[in-house]
């Protein structure tokens, strides 16, 4: 009898993995702006910027990459990637300026929906184009505001009262709360911050107690042993803060309740700054420390965000069947190379942070070093759902990778582009080829049409251009070969059309002007 009952008892049990293993899982895509993965503490940035004890979460119970790439380190192109699976030449949206998101296009919200699943879109969306492939919306227009933001919510402008990252998590809660619960569905939490001008919840100001952060050993780069690229652009702390950057003028969205919350924290220091009739090195140092400041208190919300939607799983037993994924449209400098901004093939804005959790699928507390991309999202998502991935898609799923088991032929070798020239931030176009260690790029589209190779073993912080040096003749010509092979493979057309360098051109400034803050 006893036999009996275990035996019963064991194919209950047998009987409820394969139930579950056969349920299709819910995504959970949290997606932030411009988050560095500096600024994660899962990632172990020496400066120590902020303790993320949600997002680590998510790293500790499931995998943590550290070599997750994007394609194109900008807003609107970054987000065109994830939703296609494919690069920015082949969705068509390659740049801030002029791009406009071709809806009609394959996406994989669609394919899920189509699938069956209950799809939903809250927050940045920053495409133009009115969302498709969502059963329900509620998105900023164009890059959104920290307070009070209007809203198009399904078509509706609407305008919400509070601070933009909790609204976000609210309409996104009360969403899963209304869902129908009988089909999985994908939820895509979208945050504006830790965007420019990096706007903290008034809860937060303050919050790190007035600490004084470390600088990166890069904030007075002198761009020696470079290019033009780096020594003319627009997007230092020096040359390019503005008063609003800074905090020495609030945003105008704040109601006169909020304003004095926030004067409160700001005017004392202001003043004090203002007394100091700082410039120079001192100017910057004093720059840098508001930008941190301001920086990492977006990101506590950001946080707390995370901690809610996982609560949330938790409390609901969905925990166990949804896949959560936190990420960011792409890396950003907090200070090295005396930037903020990205749009580099550079590390820091190259380089996005990427933590996924996938019971039974991730291993939990795995670290991946494999080169992985936003480009492989769209294939991953259609991969959990039992999905087909269209053969137009340039990526890859990402299971293999989280179980442990990468595939002999993962991709070694990752090519990027830039186009959006020359504002904002007078970054040159730019496309290369990026390794392990070694990084070959191509500045284009310009009068200073030039190549450069780093060696990020021999030169982590990527300062010195090798290219000349005859000990790399042969890295050279292999890398060479590999980009010209990802080329072909990434069908990038050979002449790029110059209207994806965006501003440049007739009337181009007036533009640029407009656009001043996009990305
Ligand atoms: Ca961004």
């Amino acid at each position: 009898m006893k036999t009996l009952l275990v035996c019963f008892l064991a194919a209950l049990a047998a009987g409820q993995v394969l139930a579950a293993a056969n349920q299709r899982p819910n995504i959970v895509l949290i997606f932030s702006d411009d988050h560095a993965y500096q600024a994660i503490s899962a990632y172990g940035d020496p400066r120590k910027l902020l303790e993320t004890p949600n997002i680590d979460r998510i790293g500790r119970e499931g995998v943590r990459f550290d070599r997750c790439l994007v394609p194109n380190s900008i807003c609107g192109p970054s987000r065109a990637v994830v939703l296609t699976g494919k690069y920015n030449h082949l969705n068509g949206f390659v740049n801030n300026a002029n791009s406009r998101f071709d809806g009609s296009q394959v996406t994989f919200p669609k394919l899920l929906q189509k699938a069956g699943y209950q799809t939903a879109v809250v927050g940045k969306w920053h495409l133009i184009s009115d969302p498709t492939g969502f059963d329900f919306w509620q998105v900023l227009p164009g890059q959104g505001i920290y307070y009070n933001p209007p809203m198009n919510r399904l078509g509706q402008t609407i305008r919400v009262d509070g601070y933009t990252t909790d609204i976000i998590t609210d309409v996104s809660l009360e969403w899963l709360q209304k869902r129908d619960k009988s089909k999985p569905f994908l939820l895509m939490c979208q945050h504006k911050a830790p965007h420019r001008e990096w706007a903290p919840a008034l809860r937060h100001l303050g919050a790190d107690g007035d600490r004084v952060y470390a600088e990166p050993p890069t904030l007075f780069d002198d761009y020696a042993g470079r290019g033009i690229a780096v020594r003319d652009q627009d997007m230092s702390i020096e040359k390019t803060f503005t008063e609003r950057d800074a905090k020495l003028v609030a945003p105008g969205s704040l109601t006169p309740e909020q304003r004095k919350v926030w004067d409160a924290y700001y005017e004392p220091r202001n003043a004090k700054f203002r007394a100091a009739n700082l410039s120079g090195k001192d100017l910057v140092r004093w720059r840098y420390q508001r930008y941190m400041h301001d920086y990492t208190a977006t990101l506590r919300s950001v946080d707390e965000s995370v901690g809610r939607i996982l609560d949330y799983l938790a409390k609901e037993g969905l925990a166990d069947n949804t896949v959560v994924i936190y990420s960011s449209d792409q890396g950003f400098y907090l200070g090295e190379h005396g930037w903020f901004d990205k749009r580099w093939i550079f590390e820091e804005s190259l380089r996005t942070p990427l933590l996924i959790r996938w019971p039974g699928v991730a291993r939990a507390g795995a670290v991946s070093r494999d080169l992985v991309s936003t480009l492989d999202f769209a294939e991953t998502f259609l991969d959990a759902a039992g999905v087909p991935v269209p053969a137009e898609m340039q990526g890859r799923s990402l299971r293999p990778i989280l179980q442990g088991r990468r595939p002999a032929d993962w991709r070694t070798a990752f090519y990027y582009q830039y186009f959006e020239w020359p504002a904002p931030h007078r970054v040159r176009p730019h496309y290369g080829v990026v390794t392990d260690r070694y990084k070959l790029v191509h500045f284009f589209g310009t009068a200073d049409d030039y190549w450069e190779l780093y060696d990020r073993e021999k030169d982590p912080h990527e300062l010195r251009d090798v290219l000349r040096d005859p000990a790399y003749a042969a890295t050279k010509a292999d890398l060479e070969k590999e980009l010209a092979r990802l080329r072909r493979e990434l069908k990038v057309p050979e002449v790029i059309p110059p209207q994806w360098l965006g501003n440049q051109g007739a009337g181009g400034k007036k533009k640029a002007k407009q656009k001043q803050d996009n990305g």
